[in-house]
């Protein structure tokens, strides 16, 4: 799969306070061919911020296109990255944390806005009221620090006025700003820091989503050979290997392309022809 030529040797900015260009910038290089990564350090936190401070008011992928419009504006350059994460239930398992993490490539030169969404059960994602110290600290011990840092406030949610410290790494100082939380608050909330320079989990999230993007922005159309032949669907009914109905699993997926159109149905990236009968509705009703 060659690499279309609409990025190679070019600089790419990338819209980050959180280190984000190390997980970001590695596969654009590669498999891309661009030049330079610089960082932009656009006040991503005005756009929203985790911790409650800024309301999120944009979807991710609006937001995330709003950050990489905003380097464009303060650093200039053709070409900029931003990423957007959120934390959802999973909906199949609602316990279960699913890291969705938007990526928007803002393209001047072609005027053409990329974008893609990648999602993993893989997160560290947790917050808890506490009203003692033995309460935080069993909190900290199911929680896996100090390689990820957390976030300590009164309550959960955030009120003008109130103190916020993030980015919480060293005992000593946790125990501080907890004592401080519970003086003052009778009360307090601690939760996992997500900020990717924060947050290893997510960087890694965040460095697999850079991967599959640049793998997709390197799929060029078949036929005008345009950057970006996306996935824009899969289709259903993957025979059952036992009696050969449609099942509900996945068959094939359809690429098409933003410019001119084309489409082509292709097999499953994993190369199976046939389902399970256990997810057979005719064999396994
Ligand atoms: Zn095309
Ligand atoms: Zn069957």
């Amino acid at each position: 799969m060659a690499a279309p030529l609409t990025f190679a040797s070019r600089a790419l900015k990338v819209a980050t306070l959180h280190e984000k260009e190390r997980a970001i910038g590695p596969p654009f290089v590669e498999l891309l061919g661009i030049a330079r990564c610089i960082v932009a350090p656009v006040d991503t936190d005005r756009f929203g911020s985790f911790s409650g401070e800024v309301p999120r008011e944009l979807e991710p992928r609006a937001a995330a296109e709003a950050k990489a419009r905003a380097a464009l504006a303060q650093f200039g350059g053709d070409l900029a990255i931003a990423s957007e994460g959120s934390f959802v239930p999973y909906p199949p398992a609602p316990l279960l944390t699913l890291d969705e993490e938007w990526l928007v490539l803002v393209d001047v030169q072609s005027g053409r806005v990329h974008s893609h969404r990648y999602a993993t059960l893989d997160a560290v994602f947790a917050g808890r009221r506490c009203t003692s110290m033995a309460a935080l600290s069993s909190f900290v011990a199911e929680q896996p620090f100090p390689e990820h840092s957390f976030v300590l406030r009164p309550r959960e949610r955030w009120s003008v006025g109130e103190p916020v410290f993030k980015g919480v790494v060293d005992p000593s100082a946790m125990r501080a700003h907890a004592e401080t939380l519970l003086a003052d608050y009778g009360e307090l909330w601690i939760e996992t820091d997500l900020r990717a320079h924060h947050n290893p989990t997510r960087m890694r999230a965040i460095a697999a989503a850079a991967q599959e993007f640049a793998v997709e922005l390197a799929t060029s159309c078949p036929s005008c050979v345009a950057a970006h032949f996306r996935v824009v669907r899969t289709v259903a009914g993957l025979p059952c290997a036992a009696c050969g109905e449609p099942t509900e699993l996945v068959r094939a997926r359809v690429r098409g392309c933003d410019v001119c159109g084309e489409q082509r149905e292709l097999p499953r990236a994993d190369g199976r022809l046939e389902a399970d009968p256990d997810s057979c509705g005719a064999c396994n009703p």
